[in-house]
């Protein structure tokens, strides 16, 4: 190939706002001219070198890294890594280029070049390059200079004068003016052409990008734009009709392609050393062993050789340290009592059992290791943890120390071009009407608008037809970046050695410029620290049951059988637990009526908008009634798809369909299984299906019947969940389950205090709570806390709630509030405000919450209207020190009930005694309005009036314009379906109202109850 010519200097779209090309159309077109090789060369960055690399190879492409660099006299310089040390130095200097720097202004200092440049080419760039642009300003001895300090940085063979013919009328001045300088200084020639789109029709979306960097319309920036559109992927024949005089510039190209030889393989350079010297492996069998006898006191053969064979997978593709980092920092959070769970595939295995980094027991969950790690697999494991959302940050921390900030990087997300961002930025660019733009916007993409409404807009349609396409074609385009909150990447050689480092959007943070699919693909190590604020729910509620109960739990050896737990989930009682909460989790519950923890573990697996949309869970509860047989496409899935009546539910059988079916190894199937999850491309999927028609053709299958199969894989790969994920996931709901049927008053406190999560506000966790014979009581000043609290003993256990939840107050109001109180409590209006200067707003707030109703149980209760007349007399500023008070005798009239109801939604958001539906009540019973408990009675096809309080309102986009809504009265819950045409009649109503009646009908099936609207009526 050494005669050939192949492109050096191309930008993709990851030159952010400038290439306007994926990195796949520049290969393409490269493969199609026949190149034997490409150079990749965005702006400060490596971003797609990992994807880049992989895509050339498997297009028989050998690709070249490098970027292009702006130096802080503004002038640009092509940087090739020739070596491993090349592309180690690179990435030092792309670091340093873009840390020494405001987020997007990268400037690399010529200072940093000294010590770097081994094992790097460099070429002296583009028309603003380093020596072009001396020679456009007519300063031929700054060029030269220029060139003799490259020279002594980089040295003869490692540097090239590069020419660019863009037909520009002053570009065979330019290219003269070079080639003379090359030969002065007997240097090199190397042609490139500075490609920033792969064919020429892409010059349009290219100039769009610069006018959307520009912030600005194409009309108003042309200055800033290439004047032709000659940046497209050349052939040779048609660079030397430019270049004809230099043959050796095109022939230099092939010659350093060949020198450029980088391994992207980065996994030697991932796995930190322990810290404690041995043999990693020996030391993982050590703390595997000594855990099996308490996990397996009976020493069940099984669970032996299981671990034996993880152990010998874990030796031979050496992951012993992986294992043992991770555990590490299990261990570390367990040892300070922060909640901490491992999910995803993680889950699968036996060691991450025994290490205490999963809590699923993987062979009674019949989990497959394989899906997690085989020998095969060439990328790292991934290892999720969810910690206690209070304090992953001390985890975080502790990761930085542990490793050194040098050896820990955050994970980047790329945030791409999507409808919307696409729509608005290109319709700016091409200065449409905003009025236009934001009807496409919101209209979501539906293209398309008649000609006459075009017309109105003086907009024709061949600008409307480039302008859907331009919208089309950036889609995906990576925008900006951002941080993978929690996603770490740990090494063992310094990180800007890997992969360069550049400023978070987030002052202070720094990210890595690879997201975690380049993690992956480059051998590294990710992990992903989680927060979860069920497990800071769990936190508490633990800390409370060994406070108040003096007993420790220890959830990890809790049964998986209690009656009360299945009870409550086939009633669907399951407000304030994980995951099974929601309203479409509680309708499945009733028809799924979960008998055992495999049972949960489906529905979480199956009821989310992946399976609901793909048309699998009615199928699957039919099934499960008894009302639709079980069947198999093929005796061979029976075994596989037993446990799931027929229908493929999780990732690990499609990992084994694969493998019995289609004869793939485990390594094979797990490989099909990423394909598919990352929607790779369609020949890369018409491979793994001829190789999977072949296998089960071989044990006798029919075609027509391992094409059927292998279309149900790959229909299900796109929201396929993995099993051990879902069985994670399920313990922890268990877990909520289980802590709240033993133990309400603890969970409930401690769900108020993990606030806000999970699918209802607090006002509903509240009633849920009282409605589970837990008291709960509103704010006081002097017994609630900074957050809720328990009083009481025994069983008597109530919840008070804490200061936090009075409105505006916030953690420091509330811990003021707190420290300032006197042993003996708050005696006095006036004595809180003196005490504590508060602003003013804020104590009226306090005094709405109740929380100076009764001071001591001695004094009289005091009346809030009352209390906020004293407040204001007291002229109380948080400077100045309240006057002392007379009393004045201005009797006023007390707050009523509804008034102080009302006052305390309105200052903590949620009634701690009362509820709302009450003020209602009488006038509802006189209108014969019924009530959740009269729902409850009702039959089906009965029509019902009934009336709540508005707790959840839903519109999902799966369902077709249906809405939910979930209202909640003094007694419970109640379920209403509002058909789309029965919500757009009373949009107004449907959407606005808090407190709604409802018109309908009952609708009873499988144990639930709906109401089917027919109308929304005032309540009021
Ligand atoms: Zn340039
Ligand atoms: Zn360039």
């Amino acid at each position: 190939m050494s005669s050939e010519y192949v492109e050096l200097h191309a930008h993709s779209c990851f030159s952010l706002l400038d290439g306007a090309a994926t990195p796949e159309a520049l290969l393409d077109r490269a493969a199609e001219l026949g190149m034997g090789a490409l150079g990749l060369t965005d702006h400060h960055g490596l971003y797609a070198a990992i994807r880049f690399s992989i895509a050339a190879q498997e297009r028989g492409i050998h690709p070249i890294i490098g970027a292009e660099v702006t130096l802080e006299d503004e002038r640009h310089l092509v940087l090739l890594a020739e070596t491993q040390q090349g592309y180690r130095n690179l990435c030092w200097l792309l670091s340093r280029a873009q840390l020494d720097h405001e987020k997007g202004a990268a400037r690399l200092a010529w200072a940093h070049l000294p010590n770097h440049t081994q094992g790097l080419i460099a070429l002296t760039g583009c028309r603003q390059g380093v020596l072009a642009a001396p020679l456009l300003a007519g300063d031929r001895d700054g060029a030269r200079r220029q060139l003799a300090e490259l020279r002594a940085l980089f040295g003869a063979e490692h540097l090239y004068i590069e020419l660019q013919h863009h037909l520009r009328p002053d570009d065979d001045a330019l290219v003269a003016g070079l080639a003379a300088l090359a030969r002065e200084a007997s240097l090199p020639l190397v042609a490139t052409n500075n490609v920033h789109y792969a064919r020429r029709e892409g010059y349009r979306l290219q100039q769009v990008l610069t006018a959307i960097h520009h912030n600005a319309a194409l009309r108003d920036c042309r200055n800033r734009l290439y004047p032709n559109s000659e940046l497209f992927i050349k052939t040779g024949a048609e660079l030397a009709e430019l270049l004809g005089a230099y043959p050796e510039a095109l022939a230099h190209t092939a010659e350093i392609a060949a020198r450029c030889q980088v391994d992207l393989n980065l996994r030697a350079l991932a796995i930190p050393p322990a810290a404690d010297t041995g043999d990693a492996d020996a030391r993982l069998r050590a703390l595997c062993e000594a855990a099996l006898s308490r996990w397996y006191p009976t020493g069940e053969a099984a669970a032996r050789a299981q671990l034996r064979h993880e152990l010998q997978v874990i030796g031979q593709v050496q992951l012993a340290g992986y294992f043992l980092m991770v555990w590490e920092i299990v261990a570390w959070a367990r040892e300070r009592c922060i909640q901490v769970r491992g999910r995803g595939s993680a889950a699968n295995s036996i060691v991450a059992y025994l290490l205490g980094i999963t809590n699923v027991d993987p062979l009674e969950h019949n989990l497959l290791f394989e899906r997690f790690l085989s020998t095969e697999t060439r990328t790292m494991p991934d290892i999720d943890l969810d910690f206690c959302s209070r304090r992953r940050e001390e985890v975080i921390q502790h990761v930085y120390e542990r490793y050194g900030e040098r050896h820990v990087g955050m994970v980047c997300n790329y945030v791409t071009y999507r409808q919307r961002s696409a729509i608005r930025d290109v319709g700016k660019a091409l200065a449409l009407p905003q009025e236009l733009i934001d009807r496409l916007a919101k209209s979501q993409g539906k293209w398309g608008l008649p000609a006459e409404e075009l017309e109105s807009f003086a907009v024709s349609t061949q600008t409307w037809e480039q302008y859907l396409a331009l919208c089309e074609a950036i889609q995906g385009y990576p925008r900006h970046l951002s941080i993978h909150v929690g996603g770490l990447c740990i090494t063992a050689a310094p990180l800007d050695e890997i992969v360069p480092l550049e400023r978070a959007t987030m002052p202070g943070r720094v990210v890595i410029q690879w997201d975690k699919d380049n993690v992956e693909d480059a051998g590294l190590i990710k992990l992903d620290l989680l927060s979860l604020r069920t497990l800071s729910a769990i936190d508490e509620c633990l800390t409370m049951i060994q406070t108040h109960y003096g007993k420790s739990i220890d959830l990890d050896a809790l049964p998986l059988d209690d009656p009360a737990v299945y009870d409550a989930l086939q009633r669907a009682d399951t407000v304030g637990a994980f995951q099974v909460e929601s309203r479409a989790q509680q309708q499945a519950l009733v028809q799924m009526k979960p008998r055992e923890f495999n049972d949960l573990v489906i529905e979480v697996a199956l009821i989310r908008p992946g399976p609901l949309q793909g048309g699998m869970v009615h199928p699957f509860f039919r099934r499960r009634q008894g009302l639709e047989p079980v069947t198999h496409l093929h005796p061979l899935l029976a075994p596989i798809l037993a446990e799931t009546m027929g229908i493929i539910v999780f990732q690990e059988q499609v990992i084994r369909v694969a493998m019995v079916m289609g004869q793939f190894s485990a390594g094979e199937a797990d490989l099909l299984r990423r394909a598919m999850s990352r929607h790779r491309a369609e020949e890369e999927m018409a491979r793994f299906r001829e190789r999977f028609v072949a296998g089960a053709q071989a044990q006798g299958v029919a075609a027509a019947t391992a094409h059927e199969v292998f279309d149900k894989l790959a229909g299900f790969a796109s929201y396929g969940f993995c099993k051990s994920h879902a069985a994670a996931f399920a313990k922890t709901a268990y877990d909520t389950l289980w802590l709240r049927a033993h133990y309400p008053a603890a969970y409930y406190c401690g769900v108020l205090n993990a606030e806000p999560m999970g699918f209802y506000a607090p006002r509903v966790i509240v009633s849920d709570a009282r409605r589970h014979g837990v008291a709960v009581r509103p704010v006081h000043v002097n017994l609630s806390g900074a957050i809720c609290t328990l009083e009481g003993g025994g069983e008597g256990l109530a919840i008070r709630l804490g200061l936090q939840y009075v409105d505006g107050l916030g953690e420091t109001g509330a811990e003021r509030v707190v420290a300032a109180r006197p042993a003996g409590g708050y005696v006095e209006l006036e004595d809180l405000c003196r005490r504590t200067r508060l602003p003013r707003r804020l104590v009226e707030q306090v005094i709405l919450a109740g929380g100076l109703d009764e001071l001591s149980a001695a004094s009289p209760r005091r009346d809030r209207r009352g209390l906020i007349w004293e407040l204001g007399r007291l002229r109380y500023h948080e400077e100045a020190l309240p006057l002392p008070l007379a009393p004045d005798g201005v009797a006023l009239e007390p707050m009523t009930y509804a008034e102080e109801l009302l006052a305390e939604y309105g200052s903590t958001g949620v009634a701690a005694e009362g509820h709302l539906m009450e003020l209602h009540r009488e006038r509802l019973t006189r209108a014969r309005i019924g009530t959740s408990q009269t729902l409850a009675r009702a039959q089906h096809g009965e029509r019902v009036r009934v009336a709540g309080f508005v707790a959840v309102r839903q519109q999902p986009p799966t369902a077709k314009g249906f809405a939910f809504f979930t209202l909640e009265d003094e007694w419970g819950l109640m379920n209403i379906i509002v058909r789309p045409q029965v919500f757009a009649a009373q949009r107004t109503e449907w959407v606005g109202a808090t407190v709604l009646g409802v018109e309908g009908v009952v609708q009873r099936a499988h144990g639930q109850i709906n109401v089917l609207a027919e109308r929304a009526t005032k309540v009021k």
